[in-house]
């Protein structure tokens, strides 16, 4: 929303003080805002037909009840609209800044597919929640009775969040283990704050503290407690740890000094955003202020790499990927952003090694072009023969994707079950792995993915652990 924002002129009268304070300016800025952002989503609700075939709400991994509150907002019932949305999503302010509405919601939104511009429901939806956060609608977690059950959880990302939210409210007993030293997991470390401001995930973290959720951080499963201890002392547990690894690449060079991984640099960037002491950062390994920096990647992680360098100061910044701008898996409005910002794309590129003496000084680019489709049914990049080229770098993103660790062996736990792929094995209804008692969440399920779909897994998880639950208190009463 914030990027449609039209400047609004204030005519001052002339019998008003003209040296007014910083703090009396900034009020009248806010309260135009709030003004100018009430406004705005009343009347992108009011744009929502009611077309009684919601395919936004079928689309979104949530199944918002969308029209409904689109609809409240237009009426100018906000609370009501905040009390819908919160019923089927956990975190309604987060998903509404960074889901991919374009392949979700908004993208399956009638009036988009009639052609006259889908109604902004991330928008609509981030402003309603932010909203119920300043009027203080947002309930502290209060379950209704205690119950002496606990389940621990392993990863305070969304999925493990989601999960034990839902826990909580239900006065279970829930402890998150994290080796993070924030909670949050990709929110807080991966997503760059100029998409997801981090005061929104931390108020979300200290929502669950504050209603009881017990938070372990720096607590590495697997280094500083074994998964089995996890197990016994706890009646079910929720693995939600993400996926990490990151997809090398090969080629003459590719260990010199300059070429970093992108987790490390957006972990990096949002340290330092946080005020923390990063010291490869500070002696400029992670810092792209005055190089030519060049990302390898093309989905959001890269995008997100790339506008980060832009924000740093980076001389140049270039994005190479071996694909074509029509089948790069990243969000094209994502693509506009990066564009718009300065950030140039060299579609149909692809690294075939670095230069450099000890640190990377360019990297050496194969052209490519698109040959016939593979077994995806996606055009396969073939390489343009005697078309290579060096593009000067002086520092190398890799962005290539991320694969799960593998917990059955760093874990001790040869019968957890797992994918060809290195994914948990999980029952796609009950999140149940082959291990009773124990459910699998989020990204570490589906290979990288989305928050939403984090949290939707979350939510699936507490509902199965809740049944089982009762199902054994059941037992045990008779
Ligand atoms: C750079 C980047 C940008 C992204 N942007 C978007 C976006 O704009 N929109 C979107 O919808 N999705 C985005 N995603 C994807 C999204 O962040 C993930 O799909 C989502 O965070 C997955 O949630 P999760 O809970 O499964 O795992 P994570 O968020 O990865 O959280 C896992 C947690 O588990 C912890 N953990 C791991 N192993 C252990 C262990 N052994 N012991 C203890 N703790 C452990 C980690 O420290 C972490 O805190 C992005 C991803 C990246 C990398
Ligand atoms: S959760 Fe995501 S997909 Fe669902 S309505 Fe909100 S922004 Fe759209």
């Amino acid at each position: 929303m914030a990027g449609n924002i039209m400047l609004k002129f204030v005519s001052v009268p002339r019998d008003m003080p003209s040296k007014r304070g910083v703090a009396e300016r900034r009020e009248d800025f806010d309260e135009i805002y709030r003004e100018f952002a009430a406004a705005k989503a009343a009347e992108q609700a009011s744009r929502c037909s009611q077309c009684g075939v919601p395919y936004c709400q079928t689309h979104c991994p949530l199944h918002n009840n969308i029209p409904d509150w689109l609809k409240l907002t237009a009426e100018g019932r906000l609370r009501e609209a905040y009390e819908i949305s919160q019923a089927t999503n956990t975190f309604p302010e987060i998903c509404g800044r960074i889901c991919p509405q374009d392949r979700l919601c908004e993208g399956n939104c009638v009036i988009e597919q009639s052609g006259h511009g889908t109604v902004t429901i991330g928008a609509v939806e981030k402003y309603i929640t932010d909203t119920a956060w300043e009027e203080g609608w947002v309930q502290p977690i209060r379950p209704l009775r205690e119950r002496t059950e606990s389940v621990g959880v392993i990863g305070a990302g969304p999925g493990g969040l989601a999960a034990a939210d839902m826990l909580r409210r239900a006065g279970v007993q829930v402890t998150i283990y994290d080796r993070y030293d924030r909670a949050g997991g990709l929110l807080t470390y991966g997503i760059p704050g100029f998409k997801l401001e981090k005061d929104v995930v931390l108020r979300r973290n200290e929502q669950l503290t504050d209603g009881g959720v017990t938070l372990r951080l720096n607590c590495n499963v697997g280094e500083d407690i074994g998964f089995e201890d996890i197990r016994a002392a706890h009646d079910a547990v929720v693995i939600a740890t993400g996926v990490y690894k990151t997809r090398e690449l090969g080629g003459p060079g590719s260990g010199l000094a300059g070429i970093v991984r992108a987790i490390d640099y957006l972990t990096a960037s949002n340290r330092k955003g946080f005020g923390d002491a990063v010291p490869e950062f500070d002696d400029g390994t992670l810092d792209a202020d005055g190089k030519r920096v060049v990302v390898i990647g093309g989905g959001d992680t890269a995008m997100d790499c790339v506008r980060t360098a832009i924000r740093q100061g980076a001389v140049s910044v270039k994005c190479l990927y071996r694909r074509d701008r029509a089948n790069m898996p990243g969000s094209q409005r994502e693509v506009q952003n990066a564009e718009e910002e300065g950030v140039e794309f060299l579609w149909l590129t692809n690294p075939r090694g670095f230069l450099g003496d000890e640190r990377v000084t360019g990297v050496r680019v194969a052209r490519m072009r698109l040959g016939a489709p593979d077994a995806s049914g996606r055009q396969a990049p073939e390489e343009v023969p005697d078309a290579d080229y060096t593009e000067p770098a002086d520092l190398v993103v890799k962005a290539l994707g991320f694969e799960p660790e593998e917990l059955p062996t760093l874990w001790g736990a040869p019968e957890l079950a797992v994918t060809r792929w290195g994914t948990v094995k999980a029952d796609f209804a009950t999140k149940e792995t082959s291990l009773p008692g124990v459910y699998a969440v989020g990204d570490i399920v589906r290979g990288a993915s989305l928050v939403v779909w984090a949290i939707r897994d979350g939510r699936d998880a507490a509902e199965s652990i809740l049944r089982r639950l009762d199902g054994a208190a059941r037992i045990a009463a008779e």
